[in-house]
């Protein structure tokens, strides 16, 4: 990971690796937990309908769940839904003790309120960390759950970065589930946070300045190389599809917020699209779920680890 003279590309941050390893620490303290406790954390995922990205996510979601060692259900729904239908589901598994992590897959069909949904999950169960009484935890510095996303992007940054502290940060998006908890995450870190968005006067400007820079905007290639600040850590949120015409007439590809190439050539770090924040998402999710078992539990994490702790 390191940068040498002759290598003037900023260095990947590879997603994917360290995903694997974060998920390697979520199975050995799943086994440590069942070993010395008996307990075995349950992640259940709700699906309703058949858009074919959430199904892809909550396949991926179970599927690596399983492989840690939860036990782990998806409970498919038909699109029609009622909302009463699902806030019932919601209501049974809140009871289940053996249901430590609850997520129902976003986006939901036009008849169920997504706000209403995520108010009813029990806060201790919200392993995507979206109920308000988790962002209020998150912003006032209590113990609640943290976004899987933005908790990827920190453990990215700390493993490259180590000590935040005094950086300048800046994040472009303020959504409930990507900007704003990586802004409060970020401030935690006792770095000088700036939260850019749609209505931000010289984006260009604002990025030149940060030592730090996550871009969660969904738009390919927003962010410029010649915006980069020289040295900076990027962290690319943005899933974008995109035409492809290398691949075959009508094929498509993903690419991220900032223009990678041209970033990279100024960056001194970088995350890939794909490989980079994805991964890192889901293995977040089970390590949401492995906190939040030991929390119901009253037994403590096997391995702590302060980006968890929020
Ligand atoms: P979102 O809810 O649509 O929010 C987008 C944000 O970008 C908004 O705050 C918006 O500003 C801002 N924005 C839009 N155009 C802008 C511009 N020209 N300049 C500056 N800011 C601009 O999106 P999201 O859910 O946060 O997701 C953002 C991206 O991350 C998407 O590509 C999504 O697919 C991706 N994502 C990836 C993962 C992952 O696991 N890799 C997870 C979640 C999301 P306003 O508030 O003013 O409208």
């Amino acid at each position: 990971m390191t940068q040498t003279p002759a290598d003037p590309q900023a260095t990947l941050i590879d997603g994917k690796a360290m995903a694997a390893r974060v998920r390697a620490q979520v199975a050995r303290d799943v086994a440590t937990l069942k070993d010395r406790h008996g307990l075995t954390p349950g992640l259940h995922v709700v699906i309703v309908g058949d858009n074919p990205a959430s199904q892809i996510y909550v396949r991926n979601k179970v599927a690596q769940a399983t492989e840690a060692g939860l036990a782990s259900v998806k409970h498919e729904l038909p699109t029609d839904t009622p909302e009463a239908d699902l806030l019932a589901l919601v209501a049974r598994l809140n009871a289940d003790p053996a249901v430590h992590g609850i997520l129902v897959q976003l986006p939901l069909p036009p008849q169920i309120d997504e706000q209403a949904v995520i108010a009813a999950i029990a806060p201790e169960k919200d392993v995507d960390g979206f109920h308000v009484l988790n962002a209020g935890k998150l912003a006032t510095g209590g113990d609640g759950l943290v976004p899987c996303t933005p908790l990827g992007c920190l453990i990215m940054l700390r493993d490259r970065l180590g000590d935040l502290s005094g950086l300048d940060a800046l994040v472009i998006g303020r959504s409930n589930i990507v900007g704003k908890p990586m802004a409060q995450l970020l401030l935690r870190e006792h770095c000088t946070v700036t939260v850019a968005h749609s209505r931000s006067r010289d984006l260009a400007d604002l990025c030149r300045r940060a030592d730090i820079l996550v871009a969660a905007v969904g738009r390919a290639h927003l962010v410029q190389g010649d915006w980069i600040k020289p040295g900076a850590t990027v962290i690319d949120v943005g899933m974008n599809r995109i035409p492809a015409p290398e691949k075959g007439a009508g094929k498509t590809r993903l690419a991220g917020d900032v223009d990678f190439a041209a970033a990279r050539a100024v960056a001194g770090a970088i995350t890939p699209v794909p490989g980079g924040v994805g991964p890192m998402t889901i293995a977040c999710l089970l390590k949401n779920t492995v906190t939040a078992a030991c929390r119901q539990a009253g037994v403590p994490v096997p391995s702590p680890d302060r980006s968890g702790d929020a």
